[in-house]
């Protein structure tokens, strides 16, 4: 899709540090950090939030959140524990319609959030 900032980073137009690929999505590190481990998780495919990525319902969405689990395993928070975020619709802080999880640790994460 064009003018989408993660859709030009799934096709290498758009400068990423890169963590993890899997066939179907894309890992790399948050432009800017919320916690000392804060990794962003996308479907190479445009899709504009969580519930789109899951009603595609062809495994996706699974593929994703092994993905997230994998980068925090990487990371080295897969034990002290970590949070995968999705945010959807404006209230929710949504800036960026692709949809993507946070993977955020290295630090505590109060509860509720902000
Ligand atoms: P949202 O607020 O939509 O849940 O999260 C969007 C996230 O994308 C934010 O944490 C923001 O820092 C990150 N972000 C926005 N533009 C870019 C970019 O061009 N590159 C990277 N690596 N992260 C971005
Ligand atoms: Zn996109």
């Amino acid at each position: 899709m064009t003018d989408c900032v993660f859709c030009g980073i799934a096709a290498g137009d758009v400068p990423a540090t890169r963590v993890l690929e899997s066939p179907r999505t894309l890992a790399f590190h948050d432009i800017s950090p919320k916690a000392p481990v804060h990794v962003l998780v996308i479907p190479r495919e445009h899709h504009p939030d969580l519930a789109s990525l899951a009603m595609a319902g062809d495994g996706l969405l699974d593929e994703l959140v092994a993905q997230a689990h994998l980068v925090a395993s990487e990371k080295g928070v897969a034990e002290t524990g970590y949070r995968v975020v999705f945010n959807t619709g404006p209230q929710a802080g949504q800036a960026v319609q692709h949809a993507h999880a946070h993977v955020l640790g290295g630090r505590p994460l109060a509860w509720p959030p902000g």
